[in-house]
C-alpha cells in the first residue's frame, strides 16, 4: 500500500505594521514575526541605521541614548512590568550566551539602590537573578540604601539595535523609513490594501500622532557621558543627592562605558549641562576608580576619595556627552487594544527609563493581546 502524504497547507500569514523603530518595536517585530503567523512591517522615521549615517544621533527618539543596563524599577503594585523585568532578564542572558555579536553582557552588578527611595528593603529581583551577594556596609558608596552584588547583563545599544534589524530582516521582516501625521497612514506602507493591524511603538512620538494622540507621555530628560575606560568590568549604580539624580556605571564591552546620570521630568533641554557633567564624573569615580585605574575592578571599595586631579583625568577620556529623553507616560506604559473601525491597534509605548530591561516582557504581551483581538475578530 503506497501512502499519500499530503504537504501542510500554507497559511496566509497575516500583514502587521509597526509604527516606530526604537527597541520596543523592533523586539515587538521579531516577536510577532517568529510565531510565522504575521508578515510584519516596521516603519520608523529614525531608523537605526541612521546611526551609521553621517548627521549625529536625532534626539527625537531615545533608544540611541540609553545606558543601558537591566535592573529592575516597578514598584510592588506594577505587576505587568514586574513580569516583563523578569522574563527580558532571562531571555537577554540567553541572547548573551547564544549570539554574542548582539551586545548583550553578563556582568556583575554592585547595586546600592536607585532615586525611587527603597529605604532598608531588600529588592524582591534578588529572589530571581543569579549569583546574589550581600556587600559590607563599610564599602557602600554614599547615599546606598543597600549593596548587593549580582549577575545582571548590559547592552552595548548601537550593536544591539542593529542586531535586533539584523535578526528581524533575517526572517524575512521589513524595515522601512517614514514619518506618520496619522495612525491610519500606516497602512499605506503594505500596498496590497490588506493590513488593517497596526502596533503603535512610537513612543514620544505617541503625544502628538493624529487618531491615538496622548497627552499623558512626557519626557525625562538623561545626560550620560561616553569614556573610554577599558579597566572596568562591572556596572554599578547608587541613588543621587535627589530624586531627580543617580551614579551609574555601565561598561559596555568594548572598552566605553556610559556614566550618568539624571532623570529631569520635564525638562526638554536639549544641550549638556555642565554642572551636570561634573558631579557625574566625581559619583562615578567615587564608586569605580577603575576608570581612570590601570587595574580591573575589584567590586570591593565603592566609596573612595576622588581628588581635582582625579576628576579632569577622567574628563580627558571623554568621547562624547549626550543627552536622550526617556519616553515616559502618566499610569506607566500603554499596552492595550484599540479598535478604530475595522483596523485592530495594539499600542505598546511609554517604557520611559527602563524600555530595555523589560522590551522582551512587553512584546511578548503586545504579540499575545494581537493573538486574542483577532481571534475574538473571526470569531465575531
Ligand atoms: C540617558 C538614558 C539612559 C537610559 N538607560 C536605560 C537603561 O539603562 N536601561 C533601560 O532599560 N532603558 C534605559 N533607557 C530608556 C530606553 O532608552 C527607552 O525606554 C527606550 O529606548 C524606549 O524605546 P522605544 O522604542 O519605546 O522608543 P524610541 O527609541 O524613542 O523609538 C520611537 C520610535 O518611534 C518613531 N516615531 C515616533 N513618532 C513617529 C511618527 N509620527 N511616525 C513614524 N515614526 C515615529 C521614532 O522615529 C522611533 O523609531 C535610557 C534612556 C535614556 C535617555
Amino acid at each position: 500500500m503506497t501512502m499519500v502524504i499530503t504537504p501542510p497547507i500554507e497559511r496566509a500569514k497575516i500583514p502587521v505594521i509597526v509604527v516606530g523603530c526604537g527597541v520596543i518595536g523592533l523586539t515587538t517585530a521579531l516577536v510577532l514575526q517568529r510565531t510565522q503567523r504575521y508578515s510584519v512591517t516596521v516603519v520608523g522615521r529614525d531608523i537605526p541605521e541612521d546611526l551609521l549615517g553621517p548627521h549625529g544621533i536625532s534626539q527625537s527618539w531615545a533608544s540611541p541614548f540609553a545606558g543601558a543596563n537591566w535592573r529592575p524599577c516597578s514598584a510592588d503594585h506594577e505587576q505587568q512590568m514586574q513580569i516583563a523585568e523578569q522574563l527580558t532578564y532571562f531571555m537577554m542572558r540567553d541572547i548573551a550566551e547564544e549570539s554574542p555579536q548582539a551586545g548583550i553582557k553578563i556582568i556583575t552588578k554592585a547595586d546600592f539602590g536607585s532615586s525611587k527611595g527603597e529605604l532598608g528593603t531588600k529588592p524582591r529581583f534578588l529572589g530571581y537573578v543569579k549569583g546574589v551577594h550581600e556587600v559590607e556596609r563599610r564599602y557602600w558608596p554614599e547615599n546606598a540604601v543597600f549593596g548587593y552584588t549580582y549577575e545582571s547583563v548590559v547592552v552595548n545599544v548601537p550593536l544591539y539595535l542593529s542586531w535586533l534589524v539584523a535578526e528581524f530582516r533575517g526572517l524575512g521582516g521589513v524595515v522601512t523609513k517614514g514619518e506618520l501625521k496619522h495612525i491610519s497612514d500606516a497602512l499605506r506602507f503594505i500596498d496590497d490594501g490588506r493590513c488593517e493591524t497596526i502596533i503603535n511603538c512610537t513612543a514620544m512620538g505617541s503625544l502628538s500622532l493624529g487618531g491615538v494622540a496622548d497627552d499623558s507621555v512626557y519626557p525625562t530628560r538623561g545626560q550620560v557621558v561616553l569614556v573610554d575606560a577599558p579597566n572596568v568590568n562591572i556596572t554599578t549604580g547608587t541613588p543621587g543627592n535627589s530624586e531627580d539624580k543617580a551614579a551609574y556605571v555601565i561598561p559596555r564591552g568594548d572598552g566605553t562605558v556610559i556614566l550618568g546620570g539624571v532623570f529631569e521630568e520635564g525638562n526638554t533641554n536639549a544641550h549638556q549641562d555642565m554642572q551636570t557633567t561634573d558631579e557625574i564624573l566625581y559619583q562615578c569615580l567615587a564608586m569605580c576608580p577603575q576608570l581612570i585605574s590601570g587595574y580591573s575592578s575589584t567590586g570591593k571599595s565603592f566609596n573612595n576619595a576622588v581628588s581635582k586631579d582625579d576628576v579632569e583625568e577622567l574628563r580627558k577620556r571623554i568621547i562624547a556627552i549626550n543627552v536622550g529623553f526617556r519616553p515616559s507616560r502618566k499610569g506607566g506604559p500603554r499596552l492595550e487594544v484599540q479598535r478604530m473601525g475595522k483596523i485592530v491597534i495594539v499600542h505598546n509605548y511609554g517604557h520611559s527609563g527602563y524600555g530595555y530591561q523589560t522590551s522582551w516582557g512587553y512584546a511578548s504581551m503586545a504579540a499575545s493581546m494581537l493573538d486574542a483581538a483577532l481571534s475574538k475578530n473571526q470569531s465575531n
